[in-house]
């Protein structure tokens, strides 16, 4: 594992708080600071993070303070808590099934489940062989160590769902990753 510290989501964490993070420094010893959207948050919660990386901390920090409230938002924890319920397990693509780690509608509210309403029995997506989507989401290797990335699998074909968003791992180092290795990645 070669993840020494995290910045957490600024949009969930405006609805959750800060406090569901708090085993990420209590058994796995890695920092988390809860980061803002403003290019100087981002920079300020990579700043908090490296601290407490230097001071040999491991906790949980709160850079956007004036969004997030450590205790969450009570009026939407309800209304979440209201409408889903918590699933017994979850399949996620490249990482497995996981214990508890997602939720469904409540038979309550049948009516607006698409789940429900548009079954489509025993379907799994298996991504190809030669994708190495679910080591890079655990941090095992990074994108660019990926045997496809940048060659077979890119932003314009992508192969995984890393590549597929703008917002993920691998389409965020096609695209603002260190030049010197794309060019190599060209020329290989
Ligand atoms: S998205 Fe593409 S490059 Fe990234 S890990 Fe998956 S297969 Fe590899």
């Amino acid at each position: 594992m070669q993840i020494d510290g995290f910045l957490g989501p600024g949009h969930v964490s405006m609805v959750i708080g800060t406090r569901p993070y708090e085993f990420i420094a209590k058994h796995y010893k890695r920092p988390l600071v809860v980061a803002g959207f403003e290019p100087l948050d981002v920079l300020h919660s990579v700043w908090m993070v490296l601290m407490q990386i230097v001071e040999g901390r491991a906790e949980i920090e709160n850079q956007y303070a004036r969004i997030v409230p450590d205790e969450g938002n009570d009026e939407a924890l309800a209304a979440v808590a209201e409408v889903f319920e918590l699933r017994e397990f979850f399949e996620w693509r490249g990482l497995g099934s996981i214990d508890h780690s997602g939720v469904r509608v409540r038979k309550e509210f049948a009516a607006f489940d698409a789940e429900r309403k548009f079954t489509v029995p025993d379907i799994k997506i298996a991504d190809p062989k030669s994708c190495q989507c679910g080591e890079v989401l655990k941090g095992v290797i990074k994108p660019f160590d990926c045997k496809v990335f940048g060659k077979a699998c890119t932003p314009e074909m992508p192969l995984g769902a890393l590549m597929v968003s703008s917002e993920g791992a691998c389409a965020a180092y096609y695209q603002y990753g260190d030049p010197a290795r794309m060019r190599e990645l060209e020329k290989a």
